[in-house]
């Protein structure tokens, strides 16, 4: 089994693209037809699902097809399209302001380096990287909840900020990998890896992972047949008898469709 951080994510890169097949582009569950597109998809999906978003951006993407028509949009009207996604209000600002910025410095294009999309309104790293790795098939590990709290449950990062977790992972998986990584990653967590209750029983990492059955209900009922007094999650002993090491089992931050980055970066411009 990998030991080392660089073996297990080698292992969770090989892992995962057996069990989530499929480009970055293919794994994306957000409808889009070009960069643009994708860019205002991502901006929407702050806080809200891909599938809600989903239900939004068609009737968007009518009324303004580009970002010449979005740069000219009343904010009012922008607001009633996308109000089912949530924080409507900040959202209509961030998508009209990038629209904006696109038309007037980038010739109504979406620009494709980092350096330049994170110039733009309701764009940090991690929508820059979904659109990099998605919409343009460059490299770009993009981290959410989901990702965030993978890497550390799979001891690839100890960092809670999201920066410093893509920069941790950036150093041990090759960059064709990142975008496709990230997505995979997102899935496992939406569906195996969950914040309170992962299924370690189900999951094709658990023979090298050193969160395996240490987290949430798998945990105590572990814990139970095994006669255990229930203890924090971590602290359990290795087969070899050497102390686990002891790591948060909910870091800061975690939390099942949480992510504030977006709406953050949407006080920009
Ligand atoms: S073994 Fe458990 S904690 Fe580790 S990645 Fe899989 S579901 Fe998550």
């Amino acid at each position: 089994m990998p030991r080392s951080p660089k073996g297990r994510a080698r292992a969770t890169v090989e892992r995962l693209a057996a069990e989530y097949p499929g480009t970055a582009a293919e794994l994306c569950e957000l409808r889009f037809e070009n960069p643009f597109q994708l860019l205002v998809a991502t901006i929407l999906s702050a806080q809200t699902t891909d599938v809600r978003v989903n239900m939004v951006t068609p009737r968007l993407f009518a009324a303004y097809p580009d970002a010449k028509s979005l740069a000219a949009a009343e904010l009012g009207a922008v607001e009633e399209i996308i109000r089912s996604t949530g924080f409507f209000r900040a959202k209509a600002r961030s998508l009209v302001g990038m629209a904006r910025a696109l038309f007037e410095r980038f010739d109504g294009e979406v620009p494709s380096a980092m350096e330049d999309l994170v110039t733009i309104p309701g764009v940090g790293r991690k929508t820059a990287n979904v659109v990099r790795s998605v919409a343009f098939g460059l490299p770009g590990f993009a981290v959410d909840t989901h990702v965030g709290r993978l890497c550390r449950r799979l001891g690839l990062t100890e960092a809670t900020d999201p920066d410093r977790v893509e920069a941790d992972v950036n150093r041990l998986v090759p960059p064709p990998e990142w975008g496709a990584l990230s997505l995979r990653l997102i899935l496992h967590g939406r569906r195996v890896c969950t914040a309170r209750a992962p299924r370690c029983d189900r999951c094709v990492l658990a023979d090298f992972c050193p969160s395996a059955f240490t987290i949430g209900a798998v945990a105590a009922g572990a814990r139970r047949r095994s006669g255990r007094a229930s203890g924090p999650a971590g602290s359990t002993q290795s087969s070899s008898g050497s102390a686990r090491r002891q790591r948060p089992t909910i870091a800061p931050g975690d939390g099942d469709g949480i992510e504030a980055s977006s709406l953050e970066d949407a006080s920009k411009g």
